[in-house]
């Protein structure tokens, strides 16, 4: 479990940088794939805001659990302060509007009130941590991974979406085989009726139907699809970031389930040794796998009933 654990992690990163410069690209033709790491507007293997976020989720969970959703959201304007070269629009607004001084509730439900609609894939491909720290506890983990979204992305399809991966990681943790994680996962995390329908029917498409975008559908859509239709992390992972569109977000969400499923050893030795970021941002400190698997460790000793702080 604890490969898995470190897999799931490392993989979403991995997945993130394989995406970064594929990311609003056009779909690869099945000719030339990408399956190196390739810079783009950051160097080769570089990680980007999917994991910087998570990263920040993921030290806010170790700062207190159950989450503390003032203090997460406080950790967000701190990275956001520090000027990422990614930003969501709508995680913008949300934080700049927290940086201005306005609570987290109130900021958040002001800028999904002028666009209610808006279910962009921002909390679900930073929810990772929230299934790591409470990998032995569903309630919780639930409940954690729900909250996350809250903070910038309350839409019911965000929302879903979020628990949905994580509940998806909690029975990959534990060696259930992924249509029937995804399945039980669908079921357990209350995912409202049209996203349900496009988890369900993921597998079945072909990748010229997959738009791949920002919208939390089309990303779970593709992620579903890369999990259920391959037999390898490395190929799950190169099948959606070749996608192209939102690559590096479906790359991490892809990730994420995917080094869930098969663990740390299947993924990559290549990818694995290119991996870096700078966190937190400005600091100068290089993250690397060691970094990562490190702080995996530390959320999931920290993690268990009767251990919460
Ligand atoms: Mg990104």
């Amino acid at each position: 479990m604890r490969d898995r654990m470190r897999g799931c992690a490392v993989g979403a990163a991995v997945g993130d940088a394989l995406g970064m410069p594929l990311e609003f690209g056009p779909r690869q033709p099945l000719a030339s794939l990408v399956r190196e790491m390739r810079p783009g507007r950051i160097p080769a293997g570089a990680f980007t805001d999917d994991t910087e976020m998570a990263l920040a989720l993921a030290e806010s969970l170790l700062a207190h659990r159950p989450l503390d959703a003032a203090d997460l959201a406080g950790r967000f304007v701190v990275w956001l302060q520090a000027g990422p070269p990614d930003v969501g629009i709508h995680t913008r607004q949300v934080l700049s509007a927290v940086a201005a001084g306005e609570g987290w509730e109130q900021a958040v439900d002001r800028v999904q009130g002028r666009n209610p609609e808006s279910a962009g894939n921002g909390s679900v491909m930073r929810c990772w941590p929230a299934a790591l720290a409470h990998w032995d506890d569903l309630d919780a983990l639930l409940a954690d991974i729900r909250l996350q979204s809250r903070v910038t992305h309350p839409h019911p399809d965000c929302v879903a979406g979020s628990a949905f991966v994580g509940t998806a990681i909690y029975y990959l943790l534990r060696g259930i085989p992924p249509e029937v994680a995804v399945s039980r996962a669908v079921e357990e995390a209350d995912v409202p009726a049209a996203l349900r329908a496009v988890i369900q029917s993921a597998p079945e498409r072909r990748r010229e139907e997959l738009s791949s975008s920002g919208w939390v559908r089309h990303t779970l859509e593709s992620a579903v699809w890369g999990l259920l239709t391959t037999d390898s992390f490395e190929e799950a992972v190169v099948q959606v970031v070749n996608l192209g569109n939102d690559a590096d977000t479906t790359g991490t969400v892809a990730g994420a389930l995917a080094g869930a499923a098969y663990g740390l050893g299947e993924i990559p030795h290549r990818w694995r040794q290119a991996l870096h970021g700078t966190w937190p941002l400005g600091s100068g400190k290089q993250w690397r796998e060691a970094e990562l698997v490190a702080l995996v460790d530390e959320l999931a000793a920290r993690g268990g009933r009767g251990s919460q702080r």
